[in-house]
C-alpha cells in the first residue's frame, strides 16, 4: 500500500473525536490571578498522549503553569524540511457557563457538532494534528524530513508560547508551518495584523461640581473616539486591498477612568488619568514607523481639541503585522495538493481576520505559514462553541496527506 494510504487507515474518525472532547474537557483559560488557571493540565495531557504513542516529546516551561509540548518524527538533516503543525492549549474565557446551552467544558457531543470552549478554537485543530502525527508512527511511515507537532501557550493573550518557540533550537530548524486554528479547512494565506494602542490622558483632578478647577481627561478620550473613524479610513488607504482579508478597523476596546490600579472611580471626582485601548487591525502594505506615526498624529489631534491634557500612547504588545504568504511556496503547492487527496476536491482559499502565533512564526522566523483547521472562524470565542465533527477528521487528513508532500522533498 502507498505510504499515504497506510497514514490514512490510521487516521479513525472515533480516535479524532474522543481526542477533540478530551481536551475540550480540560479547562485551559489563562487567569493571571488564579495559579490553577493555566495551561498545565492540558500540557501534560498532550505529553502523556504522545508518550504513550511511543512518541519522544519536549517541554518547554515557558512560565510557570505553562509549557509547550512538542513531539516530533523523523529528522531534520542537510537538505531536509521541517514541518511544525502548530496549535496552541489555551482557551478564552468561558464567560457565564448559564448562557451555554450546554456546560462549556462537557465536550457535548451533538448531530455532529462537539460544543464546548476550545472546540474550534482550537483544541479540535489540536487534536487533528496530533492524531496525523500519531498516524505517521502507526503506519510506520517516517517522513522524509522531520514532522513536528507543537501544542503552544498563551496564543489569546501575549503569545508567549511562540515567542519562547522561535528562540529554541526546535524553533530555529523549522522551515514552515501549519497553523490549525479554526478556517473550515480553507488554505489561509494571508493573516491580518493586530495592533494595540494603549493611550492614555492626563488631566488634573478636581471636584466634579467645579469642573473648571480642573483639567478632564476623559474629553480627551472622548475626542481620540471622535478620531478614530478618521483613522480607520486613513489606513484604509495606506495598506492594501486584499482578497480574502477585511480592510482595516480600528476599534476601542477599553476605556477607563481612572485606570486600573491608579485610585478608585467616583461620581463626583474628575479623575487626573484617563485610560483607553485601541484594537487596530492591518491588512499587509504598512510597517510599524508608518503606523506608529499615524497613532501619533491621532494623539496630537485630540490633545489639540482639549486643551492642557496631554496625552501619551504605547502599544500594548509587541506589534503584529499583517502576513502573506506566496501560492508559489513549496508548503502551500504542498496543501493544495494534500487537500485534494485528503477531500477529492479543489481547495477553497480564504484570509485570517484576526493574527495568530502563525504570525510570530513569519515575523520572527521568516518561514512561510499556511493557516487551515477545522471549525467556523465566526464561532471562537462566542458561547456554545462548536466544530463539526466531519471538519475534524477532514483536517487531519489534509495535514498528513499535505505533511508527506511538503517533506518528500
Ligand atoms: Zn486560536
Amino acid at each position: 500500500m502507498r505510504a499515504l494510504d497506510r497514514v490514512f487507515g490510521q487516521i479513525s474518525a472515533d480516535e479524532v473525536v474522543e481526542l477533540t472532547r478530551a481536551l475540550v474537557r480540560i479547562p485551559s483559560v489563562y487567569r493571571p490571578d488564579d495559579p490553577a488557571a493555566n495551561e498545565a493540565e492540558v500540557a501534560a495531557f498532550v505529553a502523556t498522549w504522545f508518550t504513550r504513542e511511543g512518541l519522544p516529546i519536549e517541554v518547554q516551561e515557558v512560565a510557570p503553569g505553562r509549557p509547550n509540548v512538542l513531539s516530533w518524527l523523523g529528522e531534520k538533516s542537510a537538505g531536509r524540511r521541517c514541518l511544525l503543525l502548530e496549535g496552541h492549549t489555551d482557551v478564552v474565557t468561558e464567560g457565564d457557563p448559564q448562557e451555554w446551552t450546554w456546560p462549556p467544558f462537557g465536550a457535548e457531543l451533538r448531530d455532529g457538532r462537539i460544543y464546548g470552549r476550545g472546540a474550534a478554537d482550537m483544541k479540535s485543530g489540536l487534536a487533528a494534528a496530533m492524531v496525523t502525527l500519531a498516524a505517521f508512527k502507526r503506519a510506520g511511515v517516517t517522513p522524509n524530513g522531520k514532522l513536528v507537532v507543537g501544542a503552544l501557550v498563551d496564543e489569546e493573550d501575549g503569545m508567549i508560547g511562540v515567542r519562547h518557540l522561535v528562540k529554541t533550537a526546535a524553533g530555529r530548524e523549522l522551515d514552515a508551518a501549519i497553523i490549525c486554528e479554526p478556517e473550515e479547512n480553507e488554505l489561509c494565506l494571508e493573516q491580518r495584523g493586530v495592533v494595540w494602542a494603549r493611550i492614555r490622558a492626563r488631566g488634573r483632578m478636581a471636584h466634579g461640581a467645579m469642573p473648571e478647577a480642573g483639567v478632564n481627561p476623559i474629553t480627551a478620550l472622548g475626542a481620540v473616539l471622535r478620531e478614530t473613524p478618521a483613522l480607520e479610513k486613513r489606513l484604509r488607504k495606506l495598506c492594501q486591498k486584499t482578497r480574502y482579508l477585511k480592510p482595516p478597523t480600528v476599534t476601542p476596546t477599553i476605556v477607563q477612568a481612572p485606570p486600573r490600579g491608579v485610585g478608585a472611580p467616583q461620581s463626583n471626582v474628575i479623575p487626573a488619568l484617563a485610560e483607553m485601548t485601541l484594537d487596530v487591525r492591518l491588512t499587509p502594505g504598512i510597517d510599524a514607523d508608518g503606523l506608529r506615526s499615524e497613532i501619533e498624529a491621532l494623539c496630537r489631534r485630540a490633545e489639540a481639541a482639549v486643551p492642557g491634557v496631554k496625552l501619551e500612547w504605547e502599544p500594548v504588545n509587541a506589534f503584529r503585522l499583517a502576513t502573506s504568504v506566496d501560492k508559489a511556496e513549496p508548503l502551500v503547492q504542498a496543501m493544495i495538493h494534500g487537500v485534494r487527496k485528503a477531500t477529492g476536491r479543489a481547495p477553497r482559499y480564504g484570509g485570517v481576520p484576526g493574527s495568530t502565533d502563525g504570525t510570530i512564526l513569519r515575523m520572527e522566523l521568516g518561514i512561510p505559514i499556511v493557516t487551515c483547521g477545522p471549525g467556523n472562524r465566526l464561532i471562537p470565542h462566542q458561547v456554545d462553541e462548536y466544530v463539526d465533527v466531519q471538519q475534524v477528521i477532514d483536517a487531519a487528513r489534509v495535514y498528513a496527506a499535505s505533511a508527506l508532500k511538503y517533506l518528500e522533498h
